[in-house]
């Protein structure tokens, strides 16, 4: 069964949410076993009745897909945050403002620590990302943001599909201890409820509920980030060859999911 576990909580863990010390502790794979061939519907019912403060990140057409499900399957409001690097397209602004409106949502917006920011600009400019490499700039507008959005969460959920990066996303699971973000004294729990699906079965969702979508996605962008590190792709291009295609394309990850890279 999912919903019941017996353990022996280690004295630094009692008093806090004993479903998420099992989960993160014990039974992380037990339960990504258990849930692996179920729907992302029924695999979001699941983490939103035992994480009920759990936060979606929003960013492209596969977290509306997990905010339209969660909120068919939730009762009260659904929390959602989601990354402005400062570098988005303006077509993914006004999506994240269709989006907020559209579902009614108290959208929180994580924006880039001003004083760090401004340092890193003053010293390597706009475009040091074409000189060397994204990771920097992504730190400074995307995982740093990302680190204080997730800070005293027990559960997060992302659009993760395994089929988005052969490369890197190809093992993801359906729920796992986040080990980049959380800590022994802070576990922190991502379910990935569409890892299974395919980007085909992401779009036929989205015409059949009639979801909001970015513009872009109608001028041949497919995986959109920000506007100077994301390109369109031609007809049977990988998604991920237009995000850092000036880049050696085994180490496509921001930093978000660096757990991914081996
Ligand atoms: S995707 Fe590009 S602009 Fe955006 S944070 Fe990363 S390096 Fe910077």
């Amino acid at each position: 069964m999912l919903d019941s576990y017996s353990i022996n909580l280690p004295r630094k863990f009692i008093g806090r949410n004993c479903t998420l010390m099992a989960l993160a502790i014990d039974n992380i794979s037990s339960v990504a076993e258990e849930l692996k061939e179920k729907t992302p519907k029924e695999i979001l019912r699941y983490a939103l009745t035992e994480f009920p403060d759990l936060y979606i990140s929003f960013s492209g057409a596969e977290d509306v897909v997990l905010i339209d499900l969660a909120t068919k399957v939730n009762k009260g409001p659904v929390n959602v945050f989601t990354l402005d690097t400062g570098r988005l397209h303006p077509e993914t602004y006004q999506f994240i403002d269709q989006v907020r409106k559209h579902y009614g949502l108290q959208l929180k917006i994580m924006t880039p620590e001003s004083d760090e920011l401004q340092s890193f600009v003053a010293e390597k400019g706009l475009f040091s990302f074409y000189e060397d490499g994204h990771k920097e700039c992504c730190t400074v507008r995307k995982t740093n943001p990302l680190r204080k959005a997730l800070n005293g969460l027990d559960c997060w959920v992302t659009g993760q599909r395994r089929d988005q990066s052969p490369s890197t996303r190809s093992e993801v699971a359906v729920v796992e201890q986040d080990k980049v973000f959380g800590t022994d004294a802070q576990p922190l729990v991502k379910f990935n409820p569409l890892a299974n699906w395919s980007s085909q079965q992401v779009w036929e969702y989205i015409r059949m509920f009639d979801v909001p979508f970015n513009k872009l996605h109608e001028k041949g962008f497919i995986s959109i980030g920000c506007e100077p590190c994301t390109k369109a792709v031609l007809p049977g291009q990988h998604e991920r060859e237009g995000r850092w295609w000036w880049e050696e394309a085994t180490i496509k990850e921001c930093g978000l999911h660096a757990g991914n890279i081996k």
